[in-house]
């Protein structure tokens, strides 16, 4: 039997990185994944194929509504070849899968595909095919990710009643997408079939969408997004959905306590998604799980078995690649013997809509309930030069920072590429920097960039210089 330092059950952006990283400090590293390809949920049925249709779609609607008033005429009609799109969405995943294969070879890290599952908390059993094998584990990393949650009344039959899985790879474009939940997924995956043509209705439980994010963002995104033709229905909480041959009806019940029924061609179901240990024998090694099914670790992201740690979106926290990752590097070091740290409030968090949606740190309602005095500065993208020559004036920069020490606390974005400039907020707030720190650092122009410099001094002492 071969004996490893440590074993990773999982091959997503969690399980991937931290295998790196074991075998970076030295570890001899094995990973198990289930599925033939490496990459998870992110890499197959998720960020990459997600963000790849929001590209194309993006280049469709840019060449059916914005090129004429750029001077460039298509003579002719501009058409969608769907399959074509969800063809070239399947070969950006394969390269971008393989590329961890490749990962894989380089750092000598062993790839077991097959379910794993523990026999006892050091010993895992590998089954693929009919056949297992059994590999021994100084350490175990459980990193086995989410999958799609729903309703209990919904039956998801995965033709037409839908998880964000089925939506990437569609063989046909709906005529009226009914979305229930107006977080992260429904708003990317209904921009996307918006673009290609489709009736979009959003029917969210809240009585705002993205309802974790600042407010403000709510209000700018769902403002775009209804001049784009996507249709809005906050405060409806879903009764029922039905599906009879190629119709899918939809009831819910209003604020005043009506019920609307919405009827369309496909519903997609995307109410959050819920931590996967199925198959892996938790119970076997002694490793606790909570009641929300998360697998329960301490500050190190160790579980109550001192050998097992566990990362990514099956323990508490955001469910995003990135927080993965760092997850993945620091339980990797901290088996080293080192004294890594994840500061969780720094993790931004980005809807790849466009505009695009990003923030990091408290939003403006975290503060006011938390009791914080702060100020808050806002500058419209509307006023920068460089977004009026792209034709993208939607969104603004919002900085808020402490009334008393100016310490940056939160930066919330809504705006052309605000998913790459969120990185600045992250690095200032990372060196706890003011927000007159900010306001004094040399932006180029004419960039998006500009707007966060005058976010910056519109909160130290509103004194934008372009509003
Ligand atoms: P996962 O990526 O879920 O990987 C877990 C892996 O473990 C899977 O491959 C699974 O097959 C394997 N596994 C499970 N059980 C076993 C077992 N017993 N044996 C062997 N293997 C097993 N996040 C972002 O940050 N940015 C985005 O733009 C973004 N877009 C998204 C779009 C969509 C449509 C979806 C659904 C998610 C998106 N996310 C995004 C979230 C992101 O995909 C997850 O947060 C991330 O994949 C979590 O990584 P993970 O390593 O914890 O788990
Ligand atoms: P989400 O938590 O972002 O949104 C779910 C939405 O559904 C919420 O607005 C919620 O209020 C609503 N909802 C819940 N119950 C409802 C009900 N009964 N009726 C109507 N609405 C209801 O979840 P998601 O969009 O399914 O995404 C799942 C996870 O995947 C998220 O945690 C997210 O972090 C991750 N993800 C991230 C990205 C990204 O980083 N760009 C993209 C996609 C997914």
């Amino acid at each position: 039997m071969s004996t490893y330092d440590v074993a990773i059950i999982g091959s997503g952006p969690g399980g991937y990185v931290a295998a790196i990283r074991c075998a970076q400090l030295g570890m001899k590293t094995a990973i198990i994944e289930k599925y033939n390809t490496l990459g998870g949920t992110c890499l197959n049925v998720g960020c990459i194929p997600s963000k790849a249709l929001l590209d194309s779609s993006h280049h469709y609607e840019d060449a059916i509504k914005h090129f004429e008033e750029h001077g460039i005429e298509i003579p002719g009609e501009v058409k969608i070849n769907f399959k074509k799109m969800i063809d070239r969405k399947a070969s950006v995943v394969e390269q971008t899968t393989k590329g961890i294969n490749f990962l894989m070879d380089k750092n000598k890290i062993e790839v077991f595909t097959g379910v794993g599952s523990f026999k006892d908390a050091t010993h895992i059993e590998i089954a693929s095919e009919g056949k297992t094998e059994t590999i021994e584990a100084k350490n175990t990393i459980i990193a086995t990710g989410s999958k799609p949650s729903t309703l209990p009344f919904i039956k998801l039959d995965k033709e037409r009643v839908i998880t964000s899985t089925e939506a990437l790879s569609l063989s046909e474009i709906p005529k009226h997408l009914i979305v229930i939940g107006g977080g992260v997924i429904g708003l990317e995956l209904g921009q996307v079939y918006r673009r290609l043509g489709a009736e979009v209705s959003v029917v969210e439980y809240m009585d705002r969408i993205i309802p974790t994010m600042d407010g403000a963002q709510s209000k700018e995104l769902m403002k775009v997004m209804k001049k784009q033709g996507v249709k809005f229905y906050v405060s409806h909480k879903v009764s029922a959905v039905k599906r009879d041959g190629k119709t899918v009806t939809v009831t819910a019940t209003n604020k005043k306590d009506e019920e609307v029924t919405f009827e369309g061609d496909y519903c997609l179901v995307s109410v959050g998604r819920k931590p996967y240990t199925e198959g892996l024998n938790l119970d076997k090694a002694g490793v606790k799980a909570n009641e929300r099914g998360q697998v329960e670790v301490n500050d190190h992201l160790q579980t109550n078995v001192s050998n097992i740690y566990a990362i990514g979106d099956v323990i508490r926290g955001a469910m995003l690649a990135h927080k993965a990752e760092e997850e993945g590097v620091l339980v990797a070091e901290i088996l080293a013997g080192q004294k890594p740290h994840i500061d969780y409030n720094l993790i931004p968090g980005v809807v790849y809509t466009w505009p695009e949606v990003a923030s990091v740190g408290k939003t403006e309602e975290q503060l006011k309930e938390d009791g914080v005095k702060y100020n808050s500065g806002q500058f419209p993208m509307r006023a920068l030069g460089r977004s009026r020559a792209s034709g993208d004036t939607d969104g603004f920069v919002k900085i808020l920072s402490d009334a008393n020490t100016d310490e940056v606390l939160g930066v919330h974005m809504v705006g052309a590429r605000v998913a790459d400039l969120i990185s600045e907020a992250v690095t200032a707030m990372e060196f706890r920097a003011s927000a007159e720190d900010i306001a004094r650092m040399s932006h180029a122009h004419p960039t998006y960039a500009e707007a966060v410099k005058e976010a910056a001094l519109d909160a130290t002492d509103k004194r934008a210089l372009h509003f």
